[in-house]
């Protein structure tokens, strides 16, 4: 049986608290491996040697440690099929949406590249007699990121890129259901030229999270997760004095108006609900079309384009559409809520509960569904499922559906569909969720934008990635200069780099 430990001080090392965490691998069943779960002493001895590392690192100039982001970057691209198969295999996903997971990551650590740009500070000369006013960015020390399953790289990445390129030292806490990744990615940052123990790469479950939430050293705590957790984080963190930035859970609408595409919304639909069997945070989990006669329209197109999804192993071609969800309670949990939405009155126009494959009969996998006529006061309505589970709620009017989504706690994406400038731009401005989409089914912004939903989607300020996960991952300190006197000589001729 493989044993996964931590990456400590540039080097994979076995753990030491003898508690381990079964690695499934969610198209079989089996167990394929087991991760060590950190101690708090262990997770004591790792901040420490971060903090040692991170002030020779803090010292690299903004330009040298952008080349690493270079570097790292490169070998990325390198390693994309090595690193999609690594992800797939412990989480599920298609290879091709696997390296989609790596590649959004990817495009985080390039925008990295520019990281001195963002860490410039302002500059205001003669502020008052002979007085200069000055700002600086620094970084905060050690900072902590801790990350979900369900999407090994590209969060880990977005964690990494600007905190290390900012001059922090990271300790990374990735998902104990999916933890080889991470691993894989320190390895190669250490290639790239990252110099040991500015990346430790701890695994572990709650007991690591809350020692590193306790930790003094600990300045910053940037985390991914479900929102009970996020909430959680955020409050332990910040009591504890520390930044947090926590991103939770969501319950995605998409609005289709009556003049919408209708082929294009049932393409879009099938792509973001049942993607990554519907594991994404930004996956569209309710559609709401406007009027009955959007929702038959719908519906019509809906229903071939569903019961021809492929569901399968990622080994399984490429002709797969999706894999299996992550663990057996994931997929209870999901079986569960499609039963209660039967029990409470929608109408299960596609049913996925039988589904099973021939040789993967343990697998996790749930058979793509549809609800219609649901309402919100159901369970289906009311909870993330996390699965490959559509619901469809139907609104008379556009005011309806749009109060449907302003009252909805979460807050992370929502999108509509409509061939009406007008209405699009009213429903962008109007709505009270964190990224809005356009005739766009899963509105990620680019990595040069932030990513950042609202209302329990989202607990703390600033975005992740983009301008704002630099002002996250730094500190202000403002400067007021006056020389009374000075010597103006030492003139250099020459034009030379600086060190
Ligand atoms: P999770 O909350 O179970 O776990 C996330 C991290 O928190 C893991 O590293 C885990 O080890 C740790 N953790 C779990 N329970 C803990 C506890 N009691 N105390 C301390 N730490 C704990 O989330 P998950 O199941 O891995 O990921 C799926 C969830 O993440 C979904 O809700 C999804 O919407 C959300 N998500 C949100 C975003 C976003 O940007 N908003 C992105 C991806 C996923």
């Amino acid at each position: 049986m493989e044993e996964i430990g931590h990456w400590i001080n540039g080097k994979r090392v076995a753990g030491t608290s003898g508690r381990f965490s079964d690695v499934y691998n969610p198209a079989t069943g089996e167990v394929q491996a087991r991760v060590a779960l950190a101690s708090p002493a262990e997770i004591d001895a790792a901040v420490a040697d971060a903090a040692k590392a991170q002030l020779d690192w803090q010292k690299v100039n903004p330009q040298r440690r952008a080349r690493v982001m270079m570097k790292f970057g490169a070998l990325i691209e390198r390693d994309m099929d090595k690193l999609a198969e690594v992800l797939s295999r412990e989480h599920g996903k298609t290879l091709p949406d696997a390296r989609g997971d790596v590649q959004r990551g990817l495009e985080v650590i390039e925008v990295c590249m520019g990281a001195p740009a963002f860490l410039k500070g302002e500059f205001t000369g003669d502020a008052g007699p002979g007085i200069d006013l000055y700002s600086m960015r620094q970084p905060l020390g050690v900072v902590a990121g801790i990350t979900p399953f369900n999407f090994p790289a590209m969060i880990p990445l977005w964690k990494m890129g600007p905190a290390l390129s900012s001059g922090n030292a990271m300790i990374l806490k990735p998902s104990e259901r999916t933890p080889s990744t991470a691993l894989m990615l320190a390895e190669i940052a250490q290639e790239a030229g990252l110099p040991d123990g500015v990346l430790q790469v701890i695994n572990g479950d709650k007991e690591a999270v809350d020692t590193i939430l306790d930790h003094e050293t600990v300045q910053a705590v940037g985390f991914v997760g479900s929102t009970p957790i996020a909430q959680y984080i955020y409050g332990r963190a910040a009591n504890n004095g520390k930044r947090a930035q926590c991103f939770g859970g969501a319950k995605n609408h998409m609005l289709i108006m009556p003049d919408a595409d209708m082929d294009k919304a049932a393409d879009a639909l099938i792509g973001a609900g049942f993607g990554a069997a519907g594991e994404r945070c930004m996956a569209i989990s309710v559609a709401v079309p406007v009027g009955d006669a959007a929702a038959d329209a719908l519906i019509e197109r809906l229903v071939p384009k569903i019961e021809k999804l492929k569901v399968g192993p990622y080994t399984g071609g490429d002709d797969v559409d999706y894999g299996p969800v992550i663990t057996a309670a994931a997929k209870e949990r999901i079986l569960g809520l499609i039963n209660s939405g039967v029990e409470q009155g929608a109408n299960l126009v596609c049913d996925g509960r039988d589904f099973s494959l021939q040789g993967y009969e343990d697998g996790y996998f749930v058979g793509p569904s549809l609800f219609d006529n649901v309402t919100p006061e159901m369970d289906i309505y009311k909870e993330e499922i996390f699965g490959p589970v559509l619901s469809m709620v139907r609104a008379k009017t556009y005011e309806e559906a749009l109060d449907l989504v302003i009252d909805n706690p979460y807050g992370n994406g929502t999108s509509i569909f409509t061939a009406d400038g007008d209405t699009a731009r009213d429903y962008a401005a109007k709505v009270n969720v964190g990224m809005v989409g356009i005739n766009f089914p899963i509105p990620v912004p680019l990595s040069y934008y932030t990513f950042g939903g609202w209302k329990k989607s989202g607990f703390g300020d600033l975005n992740q990635y983009g301008p704002d996960a630099f002002r996250f991952y730094t500190k202000t300190k403002t400067v007021t200069a006056r020389w009374f006197s000075g010597i103006k000589d030492g003139a250099s001729l020459n034009f030379k780099a600086l060190d």
